[in-house]
């Protein structure tokens, strides 16, 4: 029988509430879930990568169905090497929809073995944004309230 292991890849720059949220509702259908922070060494992300990650380690300490990796590369490739099936995004409005449902489809046509899986954001996090984190804490705004409590990001 397949592992229900799955990826939930995203650039987590940073990692808010509705990521956390998403991991969280997801902790019941799968056996283990990697969140994976893809980067690329040519294009730089705003949160330093090593950051990133000790944030979501910090935040998932507790969970010991939680991993928390980074790869670069295709997504699917990195399902393959870590023997993944499923691969869990998050879904908040009809723009992610279309987002989502192209990269699924390549994604499948490239590995029909390996599954996408939605899971629709909480009405509460339909506004939570990463692009909108980074820019509230640029201009040396509070954040807090969109990121998981766990979270301590200095900048
Ligand atoms: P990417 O750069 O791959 O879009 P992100 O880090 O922005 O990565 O997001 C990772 C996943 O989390 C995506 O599937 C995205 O739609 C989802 N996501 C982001 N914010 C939210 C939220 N507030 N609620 C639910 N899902 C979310």
């Amino acid at each position: 029988m397949k592992n229900k292991i799955a990826l939930f890849p995203g650039s987590f720059d940073p990692f808010t509430i509705g990521h956390e949220s998403i991991v969280m509702r997801a902790l019941s259908l799968f056996d283990k879930i990697i969140i994976a922070i893809g980067y690329n060494t040519n294009k730089t992300g705003f949160f330093p990568l090593e950051d990133r990650l000790t944030w979501i380690r910090d935040v998932f300490s507790n969970e010991k169905k939680v991993e928390v990796d980074t790869y670069e590369g295709l997504t699917v490739d990195f399902c393959v090497e870590k023997g993944v099936g499923y691969i869990l995004r998050g879904l908040r409005t009809s723009s992610d929809f279309e987002y989502e449902r192209a990269i699924a489809q390549m994604n499948r046509t490239m590995h029909p073995e390996i599954e996408s899986v939605f899971i629709l954001t909480l009405p509460e996090y339909t506004h939570v944004a990463s692009a909108i984190v980074r820019d509230i804490i640029l201009h040396g705004g509070d954040a807090s309230m969109f990121l998981p409590k766990k979270m301590k990001i200095r900048k």
